[in-house]
């Protein structure tokens, strides 16, 4: 670990909220997927050396202004049907909370996530398995819009229909209040944060790298992904902010990059 690092987060803790995906076994490498066994080693080291909270009770905490050490949140992105079939028993077994953003299309079974259009048999989660984990002491359901769009490329009128009726979606079929949001693809503007404030979310994850500190933005709470080449020692670096800096770049590259593309695509 960099001294510089470790001297960081002693003096400015901040709450780490890590970014999952897909949890299955694989034929090949792919940065959204972490197979059972890395996931069963990720997460029992994760809570054998950190304190894993609730996204409820992290949000809690960062009002308070009182963060403590080593205080990590799990998230999953787009409602995978791995998500309940290998993480969730891994998660009870060492008890621990997580937060599933999941696209109401997806669950309709009427759209998938186009990374994964080959995939042979079901992807995504149906409404009774959203049921199912939301039923599960440890997990939270949140909202990752209504079909996966970059939302900055939406006119005002669909953008804030993906936010707002999403989260009617999956109130109605969960019958629990849906207090969180998940950017799809981390493409958005502050068009989209007001929609978000307005529909009610309480807070949105994005996938900006760094820690989170009281006083931030709950409209931008950052993350750290976590793949399958991150072993205990790997995710030791990560959350002591051996990588800020490194991650932070290539994230404005890609931010960049990608803003480039949007203005090409709409010409
Ligand atoms: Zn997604």
């Amino acid at each position: 670990m960099l001294p510089f690092a470790r001297i960081m987060e002693i003096l400015r803790p901040g709450i780490r909220i890590l970014m999952y995906h897909r949890v299955c076994t694989n034929d090949k490498y792919d940065q959204l997927t972490v197979e059972p066994e890395r996931f069963t080693e990720q997460i029992k080291y994760l809570s054998g050396h950190y304190r894993i909270i609730s996204l409820d009770n992290a949000i809690t905490e960062l009002k308070s202004g009182v963060i403590k050490k080593r205080t990590v949140i799990v998230t999953f992105d787009d409602g995978y049907l791995d998500n309940l079939i290998y993480a969730a028993p891994i998660l009870k077994k060492y008890n621990v909370p997580a937060t599933i953003f999941i696209t109401s299309q997806f669950c309709d079974q009427v759209k998938q996530h186009p990374r994964y259009k080959d995939e042979k048999g079901r992807l995504h989660l149906t409404w009774d398995e959203v049921k199912e984990l939301h039923a599960m002491p440890n997990i939270t359901i949140g909202s990752h819009t209504l079909s996966h769009p970059y939302l900055s490329l939406l006119d005002s009128t669909k953008s804030k229909d993906e936010i707002t009726e999403s989260k009617k979606i999956i109130e109605e079929k969960i019958v629990y209040p849906v207090k969180y949001f998940c950017y799809p693809s981390g493409d958005f503007g502050v068009r989209e944060m007001n929609f978000v404030k307005e529909a009610g979310y309480q807070a949105a994850v994005t996938v900006a790298p760094g820690k989170n500190r009281p006083g931030i933005d709950y409209l931008l709470l950052k993350r750290v992904e976590i793949t399958q080449k991150d072993g205990p020692a790997d995710i030791k670096a990560k959350l002591s902010g051996a990588f800020d800096i490194i991650h932070q770049l290539l994230h404005w590259r890609r931010q960049r990059n990608f803003a480039r593309a949007a203005r090409h695509n709409n010409k």
